[in-house]
């Protein structure tokens, strides 16, 4: 499907796609501006299900939309092998099942890793944990939302769902973590959420930087801080990325300082963030702005 804009360079998402996250969001009917970013502007709604990366670290994916599961990330550490983000309740069978047919086993999952404490990329905590005693971790400011099992804050509400709570086995904060033979630098990103986080490691000789929703998305009821949003990303920018493993999307090589560079402008410019869409086999990421009234 190919999206056209007008001459203010608007456009329209079709109803069908982007429904809940933006047309109906709040009961307000969302207007989209695309801003071009050298990346194009073809975008499909269909997503991998399943995909290696590299031979230690493989995208996993619970269902066919992009947003009302986010993207989960399999590390082999190893000795270990880890998650970071479990998706939602609902794509827990799907997930596992995709799991098993990278040739590994959701039971070998002994660590999750989350980077916000979103439905989209949490509530599947759980049964990780009732099922294969997965141990979680999140930031220390989203340990109580996801142990209270707080719909707001958790943004269950915008997928009309209640957020399934579990408990949490360790508070992250700003620091190092070994697992495996893979050294994760725990970065504390605030605006998005209080307690985001972003991952960075070398994996496989590339230096991979998992960031879930940092492109942003605020809102007073998830206890976004724009004011923070800023500081974040001045924390990332000069790291050396050659995978930007998002939440919504994966980007590659020369697509990385281009992203950055727009979504950095959109902050300081305090109106708009960004939704990467992964499409199709290349998994390339394109970019909208969503204007915040
Ligand atoms: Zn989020
Ligand atoms: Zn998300």
């Amino acid at each position: 499907m190919i999206l056209r804009w007008d001459k203010k360079g608007r456009v329209r998402i079709p109803e069908n796609l982007f429904k809940k996250y933006f047309l109906t969001f709040e009961g307000k009917e969302k207007e989209l501006s695309l801003v071009d970013t050298g990346a194009g502007l073809l975008i499909r709604p269909e997503t991998r299900l399943e995909s290696k990366i590299n031979s230690a670290l493989y995208i996993i994916h619970g269902g066919n939309n992009i947003f009302t599961c986010a993207l989960s990330y399999l590390v082999d550490c190893g000795s270990e092998k880890i998650l970071i983000d479990c998706g939602t309740d609902l794509q827990f069978k799907k997930l596992c099942e995709n799991i098993t047919a990278l040739g590994f086993s959701p039971g070998e999952v002994k660590r999750i890793l989350l980077t916000h404490c979103h439905y989209d990329h949490t509530s599947g905590a759980y049964l990780f944990k009732k099922e294969f005693g997965s141990e979680i971790y999140i930031h220390g400011n989203e340990v109580e939302p996801v142990e209270k099992g707080d719909s707001e804050w958790t943004a269950a509400f915008v997928y009309s769902r209640s957020f399934p709570s579990f408990k949490v086995d360790h508070a992250l904060e700003e620091s190092s973590l070994k697992i495996g033979n893979i050294q994760f630098q725990i970065i504390h990103t605030p605006g998005h959420t209080p307690g985001s986080v972003c991952l960075y490691a070398e994996i496989e000789g590339s230096k991979v930087l998992f960031s879930g929703d940092l492109w942003g998305w605020y809102s007073k009821r998830w206890k976004s801080i724009l004011e923070e949003h800023l500081k974040s990303i001045r924390k990332i920018e000069n790291l050396e990325i050659d995978i930007w493993a998002q939440g919504h999307g994966v980007l590659k090589g020369d697509k990385i300082k281009p992203f950055l560079a727009s979504m950095k402008r959109c902050i300081e410019n305090g109106i708009m963030t960004f939704v990467s869409i992964p499409t199709g086999a290349e998994i390339e990421t394109y970019n909208i702005a969503i204007k915040y009234e």
